[in-house]
């Protein structure tokens, strides 16, 4: 069977895909069962030039180790703000400085947008995915969820910005919804949805 090698250990995320994906011939591995240690810098100006860097350089890691028969994906995501021209973008980790700081970067979020009436606060989590073969085949997919940031936070589920980000088709903050209410309709899992028919043209 293929390998998907995930460019990631996050646990919570590897499971999530893994049920994503369960119908596809293909074995999910982390980069730890890999036994790959890199860890690549995000220095990309776009969603997309991170998730194709990570991609890149596993897939020239493989190919050096003499795999075959594997395709490998990774992900960038973050969240853009049309009145602050697309930030906190391929920065959302680390808006207020410090990488995963979710409390200082909501702070700031708040801060910036100060005053900023409701129909000016539209706002979508981009999730970007990058696929690459043993043939060096690549795709790349973009999914995304809109909505708006609201004045305070809501809820205290999800992660990052999620008690920030409302969505108005269910009434709901991203931090008040079920982590499967979520995944049905979040950019990432509108992003593996679309992984799902791309993976088969990959195999
Ligand atoms: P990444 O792990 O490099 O993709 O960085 C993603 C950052 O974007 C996270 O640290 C969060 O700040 C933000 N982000 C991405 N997806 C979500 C989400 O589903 N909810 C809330 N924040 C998110």
């Amino acid at each position: 069977m293929k390998k998907l090698v995930i460019a990631s250990n996050n646990e919570g995320k590897i499971k999530e895909i893994k049920r994503i994906l369960k119908e596809l011939p293909l074995e999910v591995l982390s980069l730890r069962d890999m036994g790959i240690d890199i860890d690549v810098e995000e220095d990309g100006l776009t969603f997309e030039e991170n998730a194709k860097k990570k991609s890149v350089e596993i897939y020239k890691e493989l190919i050096r180790r003499e795999n075959k028969d594997f395709i490998v994906m990774s992900d960038d995501s973050g969240l853009e703000v049309d009145y602050l021209k697309g930030e906190p973008g391929v920065f959302s980790a680390r808006y207020a400085g410090e990488h995963g700081n979710d409390k200082k970067n909501n702070e700031k979020l708040l801060l910036n947008l100060k005053g900023v009436k409701e129909e000016d606060r539209k706002a979508r989590f981009v999730c970007q995915l990058a696929l690459i073969n043993d043939k060096n085949e690549y795709r790349g997919i973009r999914g995304t969820v809109d909505g708006y940031i609201l004045e305070s936070e809501k809820g205290d589920g999800g992660f990052g910005y999620d008690p920030l980000f409302f969505f108005k088709p269910l009434n709901k903050s991203f931090g008040e919804l079920t982590m499967e209410e979520k995944n049905k309709i979040s950019h990432r899992g509108v992003a593996l949805e679309e992984a799902k028919e791309v993976l088969k043209e990959l195999i």
